[in-house]
């Protein structure tokens, strides 16, 4: 037994031994356990250093303490607007510098889409609408709201929509909706507001776990079509709802799977209404969807459409004859391929602020927040299992939008359709087997929720925590960082320091915070003897 093979043992032994202990300690000090790392070069001393940056997942078993600050995050945005009793401030118009630098760059890129479908460089120009799909993407992210322009231009053709196929109106009332957002008081003092729960409908007798009393008879097809349509459905809820009652009603909710894979959806709505108009509203609003009927599949797994360069479209495999294009689809559209409805099942509850059942309410909504999907609903018995899988399957040949490659299915080409597109096979999030086919989007909040973004709400945070140091003398002064150079390291980099000595240094940085805060709050603390009012309002000494 030679010294050197022993050593071997011990390396192989304490690397992943030691990682485990030290992603243990950040859980433990609440810091990221799976930083990016980033490289930040001062442009003036040229000095580089690596920096670790939160990955920010709000799944728990990805990332622990980023899953937790991020529901903190969503429960003070809840808390803020539920009982708001003030307008709030609509600050979002403004577009930061990010916002501003990538408008821009999209400008630029449409541009060259553009010219490259122009000289017919086709290959070329599907790069650049995926580029452009992706800036949209991140304009999204950073917060902003709305559409952004076709690249292909207005030429695009507008559906032609005859007066058969206008949204039928519900059995409602229709008020003028006026811009007030906060609900009445009462009696001078409470200001009511609601949690309010909505069910999708039956799709046939379920078990105390979810799953069918009879599999065979059981609406499989329904119950895909009305998870994808699930977050347009609710979109109409709150337009007839607003209408109904003739404010402009304000919600913060949440869509969570129940038992038996369908979505539904826990609000807390501002303001109070009455159930009977909740329950009206429920019953009267449904979504028709006019898309191209997708009923009887044309291909299947032996026999897909194919690609042809030259055309640059589907054709099929045997008479080479074009399949039907997205906007011919439309237009020969008669009826509605979908109809979806709430389930007949209204909760609702009216609920005071800052009382301890707002504070649970609170809780229920921002339970599961931490938890993918496919963790909420997590199959055990084989019946479960099985009632899994023949939804997962249905959510297979359902298609999700209009440019979802699941229509090459049914012979149809989806909108924006090139040579990378897979017959069947989209990446929308519907056809997932981990999300069983509920909205990507698991938190929906209105506009005039609490007039923030979540950015805002977390910029509030750290200027509490600043001001609360400042006030025992500890200055954390805003670092000028126009000079830093940000670079996201590739992946397999080797010049930045490994993940552990990151976390080490957040660890120990988190440390020292912590001291300093608790610091500040027994600073904040009246000395014995006086009077609660003082410790309530620490800041104005
Ligand atoms: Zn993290
Ligand atoms: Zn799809």
């Amino acid at each position: 037994m030679s010294i050197p093979e022993q050593d071997d043992t011990v390396v192989r032994l304490r690397g992943p031994l030691s990682a485990d202990v030290i992603t243990a300690a950040a859980e433990q000090h609440g810091v990221c356990v799976r930083p990016f790392t980033m490289e930040v070069t001062d442009s003036d001393t040229g000095s580089v250093r690596h920096v670790g940056v939160p990955c920010g997942s709000t799944v728990e078993s990805v990332c622990a303490p980023c899953a937790k600050k991020a529901k903190a995050l969503r429960m003070v945005q809840c808390r803020e607007g539920w009982h708001m009793a003030t307008e709030p401030v609509d600050r979002r118009g403004e577009a930061t510098a990010d916002q501003r630098a990538l408008v821009e760059y999209r400008a630029d890129l449409v541009a060259a889409y553009r010219e490259s479908v122009e000289n017919g460089e086709a290959g070329e120009a599907d790069e650049l609408r995926e580029e452009i799909r992706t800036v949209d993407g991140e304009l999204h992210a950073s917060g902003m709201r709305g559409r952004m322009p076709n690249p292909d231009g207005a030429g695009r053709r507008a559906p032609k929509r005859s007066t058969k196929r206008r949204q039928d109106v519900p059995d409602l009332p229709r008020l003028k909706v006026a811009k007030r957002t906060v609900g009445r008081e009462y009696a001078g003092a409470y200001r009511p507001s609601m949690f309010v729960t909505l069910t999708c409908d039956s799709y046939g007798r379920v078990r105390g776990d979810g799953s069918p009393v009879n599999p065979a008879a059981y609406d499989y097809r329904r119950a895909a079509r009305d998870a994808v349509h699930f977050a347009s459905l609710v979109d109409r809820w709150w337009q007839n709802l607003r209408r109904a009652v003739g404010w402009d009603v304000q919600y913060f909710a949440t869509v969570e799977p129940q038992k038996r894979t369908a979505p539904h959806l826990h609000a807390a709505i501002r303001g109070s209404v009455s159930h009977e108009v909740l329950r009206q509203v429920t019953a009267a609003t449904y979504l028709q969807v006019w898309w191209p009927s997708h009923d009887e599949q044309v291909y299947g797994r032996y026999r897909l459409p194919v690609w042809d360069p030259e055309e640059r479209e589907f054709v099929d495999p045997d008479t080479r004859a074009p399949l039907t294009a997205w906007a011919d689809a439309v237009d020969q559209v008669e009826d509605p391929a979908h109809v979806a409805t709430f389930g007949a099942q209204v909760h609702s509850k009216g609920i005071l602020g800052g009382t301890e059942e707002s504070g649970r309410h609170i809780g229920y909504l921002t339970k599961y927040l931490t938890k993918s999907t496919g963790e909420v609903v997590e199959a055990t018995t084989d019946a479960q299992r099985a009632h899994h899988e023949r939804l997962h399957a249905e959510l297979q040949i359902t298609p999700c939008s209009p440019r979802c490659a699941v229509w090459l299915l049914y012979g149809v080409q989806p909108l924006g359709v090139t040579s990378k597109t897979v017959p069947g096979h989209c990446k929308g999030r519907a056809h997932r087997r981990s999300t069983l086919g509920l909205p990507g989007r698991r938190v929906l909040v209105s506009r005039k929720w609490s007039g923030k973004t979540l950015a805002d709400h977390k910029a509030d945070r750290v200027g509490f925590v600043r001001r609360m140091l400042a006030a025992v003398g500890i200055a954390k002064p805003e670092r000028d960082t126009s000079r830093l150079v940000w670079r996201k390291l590739a992946p397999g980099d080797t010049s930045a320091p490994p993940r552990a000595h990151l976390l080490m240094h957040a660890i120990s940085e988190r440390i020292t915070w912590r001291a300093e805060y608790e610091t500040a709050l027994l600073a904040a603390q009246p000395p014995p003897g006086e009077s609660n009012l003082s410790a309530t309002r620490p800041m104005a000494a």
